[in-house]
């Protein structure tokens, strides 16, 4: 049988973060079991995406869910949803929509590269600032749904996230939530949706560990289903971002595992091992190694910040992440500045944290 090594590809030691780079996330055994049960049968897809998604809804307190391909899928079909709650003769129209309820709204301080998909069907972005007279203001005829990018414990914006549900809801406008990687905490599966938000989308790859490309669109049942005509097995825009028989029977055991996960020993974990980088990278001459919280998501678990003296080490950091990422076996830690780079205990497998704090003691040796 081929594997990564026969083909040149080196498996390496995740310290960086659930980085779809890098693989997303490992899947566990039940995970992993779900997918190779699936695989062994013909089924009829809509039925199980129908009855798998019910389950989800279930698990997660929502009135209904979706499978998709990832998050990003997610928020292309939330979007193209939420226009056809306004304008149902789309349907096969897309990304040719308007000339009414062909806007969404998002955010400046929240742009980022993935808001592309609301693009890709065919909206418009108008862009304001992120305060209520602004989204006040911006609301019109055209305006199909507001998104929310949401970045976790530390995000600070002029308007709430319960502000702009409460200003779109008097527009009878949907509030779609980009909650990609915004697991952990788990209640965050129906956080966003009980505060109001009409669909939130996760991540199946990132830390609920499911399979690398599955995503959740969670939600409202009226936008969800509107969606089913034109996703897979059915044609139009939803039909290129299939999902299989496997992907939505592993993303259902993930999220089964994930909601009966010990999240506190769990965290406990994280904390053991920054405790356990720290200690022994901070006394190192030229280093400071301190505990950071939350994580570059905004998660609520910590990480390592691993500061460097260049002119003591002799290296910089950008050196340092290729000196891990060159070495036996091969470590990705997390870039950050010229001087600092992260070790994230997040998706290291018990037992990896040694192997981590060793490589750093190595190459952290003054010369
Ligand atoms: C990872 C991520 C996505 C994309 O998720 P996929 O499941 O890889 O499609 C979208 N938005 C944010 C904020 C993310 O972090």
């Amino acid at each position: 049988m081929t594997d990564y090594q026969s083909l040149g590809v080196r498996p390496l030691i995740n310290a960086c973060a659930t980085m779809t780079k890098f693989g997303g996330s490992l899947m566990p055994p039940e995970v992993i079991a779900a997918m190779n049960e699936a695989a062994t049968a013909f089924v009829d897809l809509q039925r199980l995406q129908r009855r798998a998604g019910e389950r989800i809804a279930e698990l997660t307190r929502n009135e209904a869910a979706y499978i998709t391909s990832g998050a990003a899928a997610g928020i292309m079909l939330a979007s193209a949803a939420a226009v056809l709650s306004k304008q149902p003769d789309a349907l096969k129209r897309f990304p040719e929509i308007g000339p009414y309820k062909d806007e969404a709204i998002v955010f400046r301080s929240q742009r980022n590269p993935y808001d592309y998909a609301i693009h890709q069907t065919g909206l418009k972005y108008s862009e304001i600032e992120a305060a209520p007279a602004a989204l006040r203001a911006a609301i019109s005829e055209r305006t199909a749904s507001v998104f929310w990018f949401a970045r976790g414990v530390d995000s600070v914006d002029e308007i709430s996230l319960e502000a702009a549900i409460a200003i779109a809801a008097e527009h009878h406008i949907p509030v779609i939530v980009d909650a990609a990687a915004q697991l952990p905490p788990v209640d965050n599966l129906w956080r966003f949706t009980e505060m109001g938000a009409a669909l939130a989308l996760f991540s199946g790859g990132k830390d609920l560990r499911g399979p690398q490309s599955s995503g959740l669109m969670l939600g409202r049942r009226d936008l969800i289903d509107s969606i089913r005509p034109i996703s897979n097995p059915n044609h139009g825009l939803g039909r290129p971002m299939k999902v299989g028989k496997e992907e939505m029977m592993g993303v259902l055991a993930a999220v089964e595992r994930y909601i009966n996960l010990d999240h506190a020993a769990r965290e406990e974990y994280c904390e053991e091992t920054v405790q356990l980088f720290c200690a022994a990278l901070d006394p190192l001459p030229g280093v400071c190694a301190e505990r950071a919280f939350p994580n570059e998501a905004g998660q609520p678990l910590p990480r390592c910040r691993v500061t460097i003296d260049t002119s003591v080490i002799g290296k910089s950091a950008d050196d340092l992440v290729e000196a891990f990422l060159a070495q036996e076996p091969a470590i990705a830690v997390a870039p950050d500045s010229d001087s600092s780079f992260y070790l994230n205990p997040m998706t290291l497998n018990q037992g990896e944290e040694r192997i981590v704090r060793d490589a750093c003691l190595q190459l952290l040796r003054v010369p």
